[in-house]
């Protein structure tokens, strides 16, 4: 499995390699990911090396997407590891722009889904879906697979991605995969890493409160606003974690509900030891 296995730098190289590979009848899937791999990142690949016939993972920490102060500089970095694991698993190329590949001095132009970026993320981050829109736009037309993969760990960021692939065209299949977990419940993160021992502890309250909210709804209750305060009193008495947002809405939007009708992704924020951590579920469907 690993002998085609290609590390490339360069956009050109890599849209040739795509262009070729689709001309001789291949399916191609696309993982984009910032590195420092885990088992969210490697079920994207499982599911493009289950659907397509070459799958290619993007590495790149995209400077734009982050925002003064965040932690851009020490985002973790483990090349040589994710190399190893991308080859191993099956991968059969991957895409490791430098920053001045992706952005050559001149680079002015940034994309804007409008108003799906602005709640939630948007608050704490005003800037990042411009930078991930970008992103992802350039990612699709340097490696123009015929499906991309994306974590719905990052909702907000699966309906950008859709919007800008909807809105501008972009004739890549936009696929997105399931959530994964650790054993205890917490979602998957490459910040994860950041955390103390005890830190970790309390970010499991997160996880928690969401399988308290599906718990409650099971049980029949419908009304948003003790939804939310049960669940914010349940993180609340762990410790330690700072909650930035919990927001209720309905499947496939950022639109706020008051009552859960029909399919509803509660979506959470919370700061831990001062490392962001986003989790999500669906309820009601
Ligand atoms: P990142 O490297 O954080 O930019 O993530 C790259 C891709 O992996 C994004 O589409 C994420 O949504 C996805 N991803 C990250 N964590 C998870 C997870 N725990 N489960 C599923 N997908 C994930």
């Amino acid at each position: 499995m690993s002998i085609d296995f290609k590390v490339v730098t360069r956009a050109a190289e890599m849209r040739q390699a795509i262009v070729h590979a689709q001309q001789a009848g291949k399916a191609v899937g696309l993982v984009p990911t910032m590195g420092a791999l885990h088992g969210g990142h490697l079920s994207l690949v499982d599911a493009s090396l289950a659907e397509c016939d070459r799958t290619v993972v993007t590495i790149f920490v995209n400077p734009t997407q982050f925002g003064p102060g965040e932690d851009f500089d020490h985002y973790p970095r483990t090349m040589e590891q994710d190399l190893a694991q991308l080859r191993e698993r099956g991968c059969w190329m991957v895409f490791a722009p430098t920053v001045e590949e992706m952005y050559p001095a001149g680079h002015e132009t940034i994309v804007d889904v409008g108003s799906i970026r602005k709640p939630l993320e948007g608050v704490a981050r005003p800037r990042h879906f411009f930078g991930v829109a970008t992103v992802v736009l350039k990612l699709l037309n340097m490696v123009p697979a015929d499906r991309a993969y994306f974590g719905q760990k990052d909702y907000q960021q699966t309906l950008v991605v859709r919007k800008l692939a909807s809105d501008l065209n972009v004739p890549t299949e936009i696929c997105v995969c399931p959530i994964v977990r650790e054993a205890d419940g917490m979602a998957m993160s490459s910040r994860n890493a950041y955390l103390s021992p005890s830190g970790r502890r309390q970010a499991l309250a997160l996880s928690q409160s969401l399988e308290l909210a599906k718990e409650m709804f099971t049980a029949g209750e419908t009304d948003v606003a003790r939804l939310h305060a049960k669940m914010l009193e349940s993180i609340q008495a762990v410790g330690g974690v700072e909650v930035e947002y919990i927001a209720f809405v309905a499947a496939g939007t950022v639109d706020l509900v008051q009552q859960i009708e029909g399919p509803t992704m509660i979506v959470l924020a919370g700061r831990v030891e001062n490392t962001r951590l986003l989790d999500n579920c669906q309820i009601g469907f």
